[in-house]
C-alpha cells in the first residue's frame, strides 16, 4: 500500500460516486479513510447546467443515495429534510418527486455530512495512466488540475456523460452554440433586452425545457424548435415498465441475450429519451396558443427535419434544414443555438483513453461494474452510469444509485480480501 497515495481514488461527486463514499462510510470505514474523491466544480450540486427553479426530478425521493440499501442510512433524503427544518413542508407537498433543485442541495449536504472519505473541490481528472509491475496492473496514476498525481490501487469513474453535439454544428463559433449542460452558465452572459433569433434543436425534455426557459431568460427573443420526430410526445410512465427500472432487474437485463437486450432496451426507449413530461408538454402547448392568440407568431415549431449543415456567416448562423418527408432543403438563419441533444451514448472519452492503455480494443465491464481487463492485475476500474448497454436502461439514472455504490464496493472488497490471502500465505510459507 505505501506506494499509493489513497486506496481508492473517486473522479466526479455527483450522485454515483457520493452514493460509493456514503457505502464507504457505513459498510468499510477503513477504506473509507484512505478513499479520496475528486470534483473539479468548486461545489457538489446535481444538473447545473438545467437547474430551473420549477423543474423537477423524475425520480421518487426515495431512490435517494442509500434508502433502497439501507433505509436507516442518516444520509437519507428524508433526513436531509429533517436537518434542514423542511420535512413538515415536503410531507404536506404530498409528492413523490422533489424539485431538481432540492436534489442538487441534497448531495451537497450529503457531501457536508462525510466524515470518512475526503472529498476535494476544485479539482478536475487530466488524465489517467495505469501503473505495471512485472506485467502485472497494480494501480493507477491520475494526473489533476494542477500538474498534482495521485496513485491509487483503485479507481472510481463516475464523471457523467460526454455532451451530444451533433457533427453538422462542431465547426460553428463556440459563442454561438449552448448545449444544455452549459445553459443556466451562459445565458445570464447574453444580452437579455435583445431581440435574438434562437433556434433550439431535439424534442427531449431538456430540448423542451430549454425552449420553455429561453421566452423569459431572453424575453424579447424569437424561438424555433427543430426536430426530427413528427412532433412532441410524452414520454411512457407506466408502472409496469418501470418495475425495469428495480435494482433487482439488472441481474435479468445482464444475463440476457445480445438480441434480447436489444429488444428490451428499443421497447424502453420511451421511458426516459425523446420524450417530455406530461406537465411540460401542456405548459409548452398553452404557450403556443397564446402566441397564436395574440397573433404575435413568434414561436415556430419545425418537426420531421433534420439539420444537415451549419456555416457562420458574418454575424450568425446559418442552418440547413433537410424536410424529412420531401427531402426538400431550406435556410434557417440565427443568432443562438440551444442544444437539447442530450449525451453521446458511446463511452466518454476518458474511459476509452483508460481502456486503450490497458490493452483493451473495446470497454466490457464485469456485473460488478470493474473494467475487463485481459491482463494480470490486482489494481481495478469501475464505470458508473455509462453501462446501460450491459446493465439496462436505468444505468444512467438514480435509480440504481444505492445497489451499484454497494456492487462496486463488495467487488472491491473482496479484491482487498483475496490481495491479502496468497500474501499471507507466501508469508507463512
Ligand atoms: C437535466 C437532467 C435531469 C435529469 N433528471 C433526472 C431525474 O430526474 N432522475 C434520474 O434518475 N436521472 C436524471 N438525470 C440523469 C442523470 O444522469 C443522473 O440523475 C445522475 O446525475 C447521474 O449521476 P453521475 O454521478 O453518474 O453523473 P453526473 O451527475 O453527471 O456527475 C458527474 C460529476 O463529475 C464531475 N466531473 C466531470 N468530469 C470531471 C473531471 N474530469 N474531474 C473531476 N470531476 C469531474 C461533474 O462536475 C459532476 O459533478 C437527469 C439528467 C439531466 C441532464
Amino acid at each position: 500500500m505505501a506506494k499509493h497515495d489513497v486506496e481508492l481514488l473517486a473522479v466526479g461527486a455527483g450522485p454515483s460516486n457520493l452514493a460509493l463514499a456514503v457505502a464507504l462510510e457505513e459498510l468499510a470505514p477503513g477504506l473509507a479513510r484512505n478513499s479520496l474523491i475528486i470534483e473539479r466544480e468548486r461545489e457538489v450540486s446535481w444538473q447545473r447546467g438545467m437547474l430551473f427553479p420549477d423543474s423537477l426530478s423524475n425520480t421518487s425521493f426515495l431512490k435517494d443515495l442509500v434508502t433502497l440499501r439501507n433505509p436507516r442510512s442518516k444520509f437519507s433524503f428524508l433526513n436531509y429534510l429533517h436537518a434542514t427544518g423542511r420535512l413538515d413542508h415536503f410531507v404536506n407537498l404530498g409528492s413523490w418527486v422533489p424539485y431538481r433543485t432540492e436534489v442538487a442541495d441534497y448531495l451537497r449536504w450529503s457531501a457536508e455530512q462525510l466524515s470518512l472519505v475526503e472529498l476535494q473541490r476544485g479539482v478536475a481528472l487530466q488524465d489517467v495512466r495505469p501503473v505495471w509491475t512485472d506485467g502485472v496492473l497494480d494501480g493507477w496514476t491520475a494526473t489533476l488540475s494542477g500538474g498534482r498525481t495521485v496513485r491509487s490501487k483503485y479507481l472510481v469513474l463516475g464523471a457523467g456523460r460526454d455532451a451530444r453535439v451533433p457533427h453538422e454544428l462542431r465547426g460553428i463559433a463556440p459563442d454561438r452554440v449552448i448545449h444544455s449542460t452549459e445553459y443556466m452558465r451562459r445565458i445570464g452572459t447574453l444580452r437579455r433586452d435583445h431581440p435574438y433569433r434562437v433556434t433550439v434543436i431535439g424534442s427531449g425534455q431538456s430540448a423542451a425545457e430549454l425552449f420553455y426557459s429561453v421566452h423569459s431568460d431572453l424575453p424579447a427573443c424569437r424561438p424555433t424548435m427543430v426536430m426530427r420526430s413528427v412532433g412532441l410526445q410524452t414520454y411512457e410512465t407506466s408502472k409496469f415498465t418501470n418495475e425495469l427500472y428495480y435494482p433487482s432487474y439488472v441481474d435479468r437485463f445482464h444475463a440476457a441475450r445480445p438480441e434480447a437486450r436489444g429488444q428490451i432496451l428499443a421497447e424502453m426507449h420511451h421511458t426516459n429519451y425523446a420524450g417530455v413530461a406530461p406537465g411540460m408538454m401542456e405548459t409548452l402547448y398553452r404557450r403556443l396558443y397564446q402566441d397564436r392568440l395574440a397573433g404575435t407568431d413568434r414561436i415556430e415549431l419545425v418537426t420531421m427535419h433534420d439539420v444537415t449543415a451549419a456555416r457562420d456567416e458574418a454575424d450568425e448562423v446559418v442552418l440547413e434544414l433537410t424536410d424529412r418527408c420531401t427531402g426538400a432543403t431550406r435556410e434557417l438563419r440565427t443568432d443562438l443555438v440551444l442544444l437539447g441533444t442530450g449525451f453521446e451514448p458511446r463511452m466518454p472519452e476518458t474511459v476509452r483513453r483508460l481502456a486503450n492503455a490497458v490493452g483493451q480494443r473495446e470497454v466490457e465491464v464485469t456485473r460488478d461494474y470493474r473494467l475487463v481487463v485481459d491482463a494480470p492485475a490486482t489494481a481495478a476500474c469501475y464505470l458508473h452510469g455509462v453501462n446501460e448497454a450491459t446493465h439496462g436502461i436505468a444505468d444512467s439514472l438514480l435509480a440504481l444509485l444505492a445497489s451499484r455504490a454497494n456492487d462496486i464496493l463488495q467487488d472491491v472488497l473482496t479484491l482487498r480480501q483475496n490481495a491479502q490471502v496468497p500474501a499471507a500465505a507466501v508469508a507463512a510459507g
